[in-house]
């Protein structure tokens, strides 16, 4: 995966034993990964965490960081789709998640380093997604979400953005520096007892007499329950995912650093084409799929596109101006994970006791991912569910006997 050069080196650490035995191993530290080990730790359990590269370095370290708005799909859709009732539901779960998160890299001292901004976000229309975007608008607003309408010229005075026929502002959420707080989080599992092993590729977890063996290396972990993490690459240990999960290839971009323009985050096409500023100065953006489907969908090799790369620079240069001719320092492609209803699946296999996944974020799992690993801790330790855990249920996607 062709992810951020700052992900792949984020810090020279000890390595750790690793343990023949442990409660839960978890396979895989992205932010799904490491959020999952984290509250599985907390519960008192032993953890093993394995990653076959660096933390935070698949499909997390090529993430933009928009944690806003939380959902992937437009409001009014999910609404539409799933009612209201559980619209609002899910947009309480990740405001909630990217509110305890914040939290926690506040409390240990990696706000700065993680580029927290939880100063909100921004949906930005052009004329030919002003109906969707307004419809969006209506439902936030229907929902008692507190959302409020821009016009046109508050764009071009707050932002020297043109082109735009409206938007609307989002209370809370914002931004961070993804491959940063994955690292953040695994030091706070760590810190609550957990074992972080890099660089140990999970070739097979196969199922023995009161639980699994987990083969990495020259390692391999006995444990009660195992958790995949690995994203899209969980097809080599679920037939669900390999049937459900469909890749889709993103491309990103971060200049040098810039004076202040931007704060908090911004979309178009609800989140098709994302860019925030990061604290550094950083213009940070991802995205331009939506009118190039064939050379992103069903696509899983993480390569640079080149006509995608220079249409993202060439939009965005175009809707602002004074950017231009703008510096881009680093470029990269990442691949993540889509669903057919754009929700993570979050739980026990279907079938398989003892096995968990967290993945399918479908391109938005930061807001969600904190929170969906306590779903899975409290699943695997027995502890009340978490208000809202069955949405995520991967029994969703099962085939009827
Ligand atoms: C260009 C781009 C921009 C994006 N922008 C945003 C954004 O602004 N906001 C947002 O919310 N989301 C964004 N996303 C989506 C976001 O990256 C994902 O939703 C999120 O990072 C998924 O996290 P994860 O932990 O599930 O996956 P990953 O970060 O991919 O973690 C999975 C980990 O598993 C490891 N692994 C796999 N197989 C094995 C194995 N066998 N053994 C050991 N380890 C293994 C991998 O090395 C990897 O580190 C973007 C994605 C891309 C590609």
């Amino acid at each position: 995966m062709s992810s951020r050069a700052e992900s792949g080196a984020l810090e020279v650490r000890d390595v750790p034993e690793i343990p023949e035995r442990t409660d839960v191993v978890v396979v895989g530290g992205g932010i799904a990964g490491t959020s999952a080990a984290y509250h599985l730790a907390r519960t008192g359990m032993d953890v093993v965490l394995l990653e076959r590269g660096r933390i935070g370095s698949g499909a997390t370290g090529a993430a933009v960081g928009v944690l806003s708005p939380p959902l992937r799909q437009p409001f009014h859709e999910t609404v539409h789709f799933l009612g209201q009732g559980v619209a609002c539901t899910l947009w309480h779960f990740a405001s909630h998640s990217i509110a305890t998160l914040g939290a926690l890299l506040e409390s240990s001292g990696e706000a700065d380093r993680s580029g927290l901004d939880l100063s909100g976000g921004h949906v930005l229309a052009e004329p030919h997604t002003i109906h969707e975007v307004r419809r969006s608008f209506e439902a936030l607003e229907a929902a008692g979400i507190e959302v409020q309408w821009i016009t046109p010229g508050d764009i071009r005075s707050t932002i020297g953005g043109q082109g735009f026929a409206g938007g609307f502002r989002i209370e809370g959420g914002g931004g961070l520096n993804p491959g940063p707080t994955a690292v953040a989080v695994a030091k706070a599992a760590e810190a609550e007892g957990a074992v972080i092993g890099e660089d140990l590729d999970v070739l097979e977890a196969h199922r023995v007499q009161g639980g699994f063996r987990c083969e990495a290396g020259p390692h391999s972990v006995f444990c009660s329950s195992v958790v995949y993490a690995t994203h899209v690459d969980s097809a080599r240990f679920s037939n669900l995912v390999r049937r459900e999960i469909v890749p889709i290839r993103g491309q990103g971009f971060a200049t040098r650093s810039l004076d202040p323009t931007f704060s908090g985050c911004y979309s178009t096409h609800w989140k098709l084409n994302v860019w925030r500023q990061a604290p550094n100065g950083q213009i940070v953006a991802g995205g331009w799929r939506h009118d190039a489907w064939d050379r992103a969908y069903r696509q899983s090799d993480a390569d640079i596109d080149e006509h995608l790369q220079r249409d993202l620079r060439h939009w965005f240069e175009a809707s602002f101006p004074k950017t231009r001719p703008l510096q881009v320092k680093d470029r990269w492609s990442g691949v993540f994970g889509w669903t057919a209803d754009y929700l993570p699946m979050v739980g026990e296999l279907p079938g398989h006791p003892g096995e968990f996944i967290i993945t399918g974020f479908s391109g938005g799992g930061l807001p969600f991912a904190f929170e969906c690993g306590r779903i899975l801790a409290t699943t695997i330790s027995g502890e009340p569910a978490v208000e809202g855990a069955e949405i995520f249920a991967p029994e969703r996607f099962s085939t009827p006997q």
